[in-house]
């Protein structure tokens, strides 16, 4: 066998490569994890912790920094064009023994990862940041990715390679991965202020009966942030400066004392419902937004990619320990399904947030998410 410098590298440091790297330091598997960001990410993007999702991180040891550092989601708050508002709830459901987190909870996603990085210092590792994975090439026993950061350009020899880079994934494109789906033919602004007039105790949205011109302003918990949503038209240059930014929240709020005092960080994303199809070529696995990708609504994308993550580490482990490598096959015939299920899901949540409703239903905490067909199952005994 030709010899490897580590056993894996995980392309993309976002949540599901930061959960892929501490589910390999845990169980002492050598590996590298790389990102092409020389700094992390600095935007709230995917702000809601699903249950499903909390458990996971119960178990990564994550937990009790999460919950420290972000809190419930608050009411929603339906602003009416006479001034008038209606609130409700996000969800009712109490914990119980067998699922302890019964309710999402918000932490915008730069902190998540922020915490997810502090566990891996503490595990012992870094993330190699400015490190862009440009190339790469399989055999029968290994992978060689070519990696650049500011100094050089070399090969590393790694037993496998997991691409957890995101929507655009060079790693797909690399294996010539089919990604079929379709353009939503939607774009939104998604924009981190900090702004005066409005209270924090709601989620406010404004505009509902008109799906070109909502507007929803949720209060980031544990900062003093607000973040924007609202769509965009599907084509041309947005102006995504303070003042257009004021200019645009005064016309869709009709809400003239709500004051920006900063944007700290905005982007203007196109929607699309997307499936890779497959997960696995050979040595080399994707995962996360690099394996799907769909609409933000029910706050499913980073919670469906720690799942990803969560999935493949131990198994890529215990291949590594010894185990039968078709335990690996077994990532794509659990977590492949679950994906398709939910780009089905987001994409009818966001048809009824078009509509003015939104919906919040149970599959959106994740919580019955199960692998029943799964090839590691054993047959039902007939008696
Ligand atoms: C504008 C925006 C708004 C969003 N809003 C929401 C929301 O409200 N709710 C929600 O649940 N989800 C939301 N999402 C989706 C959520 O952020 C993603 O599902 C989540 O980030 C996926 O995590 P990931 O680790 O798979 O990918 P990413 O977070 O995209 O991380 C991929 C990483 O790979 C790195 N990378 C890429 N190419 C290379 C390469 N060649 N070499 C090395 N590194 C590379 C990138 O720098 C990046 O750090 C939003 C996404 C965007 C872009």
């Amino acid at each position: 066998m030709s010899r490897s410098d580590i056993d894996v590298l995980v392309c993309g440091a976002g949540a599901a490569g930061l959960t892929l790297a501490i589910e390999l330091a845990r169980r002492g598997v050598a590996f590298a994890v790389v990102d092409k960001l020389a700094t992390p990410f600095p935007g709230s993007r995917g702000k809601g912790l699903q249950p499903r999702t909390l458990e996971v991180f119960e178990d990564l040891g994550v937990l009790p920094a999460v919950l420290a550092a972000g809190g419930p989601y608050p009411q929603l708050r339906e602003h009416r064009a006479d001034g008038s508002h209606v609130d409700s709830p996000l969800g009712d459901a109490s914990p119980t023994p067998a699922e302890p987190y019964a309710q999402p909870w918000m932490c915008p996603q730069w902190i998540t990862e922020r915490i997810l990085r502090e566990r891996l210092a503490a595990l012992g590792h870094t993330v190699q940041g400015g490190c862009e994975l440009l190339a790469l090439a399989q055999d029968a026993h290994g992978v060689d990715a070519t990696l650049r950061d500011a100094h050089r350009k070399r090969t590393l020899r790694a037993r496998y390679l997991v691409g957890c880079d995101g929507g655009r994934s060079t790693v797909r494109q690399l294996l010539d991965v089919a990604f079929p789906g379709h353009d939503l033919g939607m774009r939104a602004l998604v924009a981190d202020l900090t702004l005066e007039g409005l209270s924090r105790d709601a989620w406010h949205r404004f505009g509902s009966d008109d799906p070109a011109r909502q507007l929803a302003l949720c209060p980031l918990a544990g900062t003093e942030l607000f973040q924007l949503q609202t769509p965009v038209p599907p084509e041309g240059e947005v102006d995504i400066s303070l003042p257009a930014l004021q200019a645009l929240l005064a016309q869709r709020s009709g809400r003239s004392a709500i004051t920006l005092q900063a944007v700290h960080w905005a982007s203007v994303y196109r929607m699309s419902a997307r499936l890779a199809a497959r997960y696995r070529t050979g040595r080399v696995f994707l995962a996360g937004d690099a394996a799907h990708v769909h609409p933000p609504t029910g706050g499913q994308g980073l919670n469906t990619s720690v799942q990803d993550a969560c999935n493949l580490g131990w198994k890529l482990a215990a291949v590594l320990a010894g185990a039968p490598d078709a335990l690996l096959d077994s990532y794509e015939a659990e977590r492949r399904p679950v994906a398709a299920d939910m780009l089905g899901l987001s994409t009818s949540l966001l048809e009824a947030a078009r509509r003015g409703e939104l919906k919040r239903s149970r599959a959106t905490r994740q919580l019955d998410v199960g692998y029943r067909g799964s090839p590691l199952n054993l047959e039902a005994p007939a008696r």
